[in-house]
């Protein structure tokens, strides 16, 4: 029978969760990190922090599109599609590396993350 004993059982696989899973892992300590979502990252990853930057970023490279002649370059003004703007905020490949390079899968002492 596999050994279920744990020091550790988090509830939420946010960012709390997910660095207290993390710093445990390196502790050495058992630790079962339970999600009720599909997916890790909580607020952060998916509605806050994260794609609230990817939006502010969306709208400095418009704002340089239009400015292109302060800057020697033909001046482009942009046809912007809130859809995909947002879209993007949510899919960003810089997002799903960071977090993945950043997350407890770093380490291999979470019995959930892949070998
Ligand atoms: C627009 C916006 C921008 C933000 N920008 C920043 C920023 O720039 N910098 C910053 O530091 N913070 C920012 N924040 C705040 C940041 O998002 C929160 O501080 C952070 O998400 C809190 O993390 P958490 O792990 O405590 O909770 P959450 O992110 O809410 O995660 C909780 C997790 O627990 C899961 N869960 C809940 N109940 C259960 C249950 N019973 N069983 C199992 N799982 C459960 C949820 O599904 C969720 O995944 C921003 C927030 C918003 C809304």
């Amino acid at each position: 029978m596999a050994n279920t004993e744990r020091d550790l059982i988090i509830l939420g696989g946010g960012v709390g969760g997910l660095v207290i899973a993390s710093v445990a892992g390196q502790l050495g300590r058992k630790v079962t990190l339970i999600e009720k979502s599909g997916s890790l990252g909580g607020d952060c990853l998916h509605y806050g922090c994260v794609p609230s930057k990817t939006l502010i970023e969306s709208a400095k490279v418009a704002s340089l599109m239009r400015r292109g002649e302060e800057f020697g370059l033909p001046q482009v003004i942009p046809r912007v599609d809130l859809s995909r703007v947002s879209k993007a905020s949510r899919t960003n490949n810089m997002t799903k590396l960071s977090f993945a390079s950043a997350g407890p899968c770093s380490s291999s002492r979470h019995e959930s993350c892949p070998a």
